[in-house]
């Protein structure tokens, strides 16, 4: 089972992800290529796993992906090989993407693999001081494309089986565990 975690930047995607692989032993998760740059304290093949855009390329070129995106200027993509070898252990995986990336894999996958998708909201005055302050430095720039882009997500909503405000950590994260452990009783049983 495949579950696709959506919401703008800022929206608590990561600390989310991060509390329910803490807490579910039958989660996993799944690196994805990019050609941004690591930020500070970015692992190498642990979020993402970070190419140059050349490499990117020769990737998309060789077939390498399902799907691939261009968001806030840079590559972002699911390796075919990447997604099949974490499928075969049978964990349950959790993959944080972004709208068109979601449509793209439910459109190539969802007749074989069980695919769950939650979208994260967040009020736009809420992510701009959320992204104020995550992103100290970054420039006006960057938090201006980051909440242009919130529009976009936002009218792609439809597509998501589950829409959850995430105004409280705790209960948002206790509301997805949730959500995972019945849709993976209901594949199973
Ligand atoms: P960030 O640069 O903030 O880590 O991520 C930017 C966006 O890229 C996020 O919305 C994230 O969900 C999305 N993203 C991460 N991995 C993938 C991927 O493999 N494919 C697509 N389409 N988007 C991704």
């Amino acid at each position: 089972m495949l579950v696709l975690l959506s919401g703008v930047s800022g929206a608590g995607k990561d600390t989310i992800k991060n509390e329910l692989l803490k807490r579910m032993n039958n989660l996993t998760t799944m690196p994805s290529y990019t050609d941004r740059d690591p930020r500070p304290g970015e692992e190498n093949g642990k979020i993402y796993n970070f190419v140059t855009t050349e490499e990117f390329e020769t990737k998309i070129k060789e077939g390498e992906f399902y799907e691939y995106s261009v968001h806030h200027e840079h590559y972002y993509g699911t390796s075919k090989k990447i997604l099949n070898e974490t499928m075969k252990n049978g964990k349950i995986i959790i993959k944080d993407i972004e709208v068109n990336g979601t449509e793209n894999l439910l459109k190539l996958l969802k007749n074989d693999t069980k695919i769950v998708t939650i979208f994260l909201r967040v009020p736009k005055e809420e992510l701009r001081r959320r992204l104020q302050h995550r992103v100290e430095k970054a420039s006006i720039k960057e938090i201006e494309l980051r909440l242009n882009r919130f529009d976009y997500e936002e009218s792609k909503i439809g597509i998501y089986d589950y829409v959850i405000k995430n105004d409280d950590l705790e209960k948002t994260v206790q509301i997805i565990e949730t959500i995972i452990q019945n849709e993976y009783k209901l594949e199973n049983n």
